[in-house]
């Protein structure tokens, strides 16, 4: 029997965000924000951002993308304010887009000329995520620190004892990202050992380019047995099977940053999320990664996984429901998502 869909409205859809940069988060208008403090007071000779990132303007790719944070971004937000200031900025953007639990993740950077070492850098963005909760109860946060993939092993081993350190406050996780043309991510093993021996979770950036796609790289991080894995784009099939085995790994994928960055080949009913979403054992979480530069919110992957997959809204809730089990916020913040998510109707 033919049953017209009723139309789902993404953005009131309680949804689960679990990649997302806080730095590429930033939305150019809180940038903007930002640089018109600085440049008031004669603290930036940086350019607007509103003219480095033009509105609109999203194809950046591996090549244009680093740059922009490591030349422009993160010379703009270098102190505790403008990290304060952006960190509550993107809770409140993700809270008004109908998002219910976010993990955030970050390279914890030291700001010397601010008096800010990487500890103290952590403390900041937790508190800012701490009086954005106040403001905003619907909204749960929970922080992943990254480590750079152009880390030496003892940044990385402190990458690992500050998200220890910061368990209590709301670290949950460790992650390995950067550019994917740079490191050896064999170098990192002792610290993903240390990591899940202090009952930290794992999520790794994987296969996002072809270069950290060798057989060697999928290899070393498939043995880490990370608990989600984000892209996974550049995957022989025999891995691919691998990953189908193990049942429970969370997958996240992000359909516009790897349109727009032109990181898969086609568009979006191209991507491999096609491949994914309905496969037993995995759980596919839709995720953002930088919705400051790629500007598509969490609502709008949604609606474009529905627009280009045909999902139906039945299937839409069930994909959004399972995301709840790869969560690392634990056991009560999976019930109360449950009771969240379980309450829109699939009538
Ligand atoms: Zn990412």
């Amino acid at each position: 029997m033919m049953v017209r869909e009723s139309e789902l409205d993404f953005k009131s859809m309680p949804k689960i965000e679990l990649h997302a940069h806080l730095t590429g988060s930033i939305s150019r208008q809180c940038l903007h924000e930002i640089w018109q403090g600085k440049k008031a007071i004669g603290a930036t000779d940086l350019e607007d951002p509103l003219l480095i990132m033009p509105p609109g303007r999203h194809d950046y790719d591996l090549k244009t993308f680093f740059p922009l944070f490591s030349s422009y971004i993160y010379n703009l937000v270098n102190d505790a304010a403008s990290v304060e200031h952006s960190t509550k900025s993107v809770f409140r953007d993700f809270a008004q887009d109908g998002v219910v639990y976010l993990e955030l993740r970050t390279t914890p950077r030291a700001m010397p000329s601010a008096g800010l070492d990487k500890a103290g850098y952590v403390r900041t963005v937790l508190r800012a995520l701490d009086a954005a909760a106040r403001e905003t109860p619907t909204l749960h946060a929970r922080l992943i620190l990254s480590i750079d993939r152009r880390n030496t092993l003892a940044e990385a081993l402190e990458v690992v004892s500050l998200a220890t350190a910061f368990r209590d406050q709301g670290v949950v996780a460790i992650d390995l990202c950067g550019d994917p043309m740079k490191g050896d991510v064999s170098l990192f093993t002792p610290a993903v050992e240390k990591a899940r021996a202090a009952g930290l979770k794992v999520t790794i950036h994987f296969a996002e380019a072809e270069a950290s796609a060798s057989e060697a790289e999928l290899a070393t991080i498939m043995a880490w047995m990370p608990h989600r894995l984000g892209h996974v784009i550049h995957v022989p099939d025999a891995v691919k099977r691998q990953i189908s085995a193990r049942t429970g790994i969370g997958l996240e994928l992000c359909l516009s940053c790897n349109v727009h960055a032109k990181m898969i080949v086609g568009s979006f009913e191209a991507h491999h999320f096609g491949e994914w979403w309905r496969v037993e054992g995995p759980v596919v979480v839709p995720c953002t990664d930088d919705v400051g530069v790629f500007e598509s919110p969490l609502s709008n992957e949604w609606m474009l996984i529905q627009k280009h997959f045909q999902l139906r809204r039945e299937e839409v809730l069930t994909l959004a429901r399972k995301g709840i089990d790869v969560i690392f916020g634990g056991d009560d913040e999976k019930e109360r998502l449950r009771s969240i998510l379980w309450q829109e109707r699939a009538s």
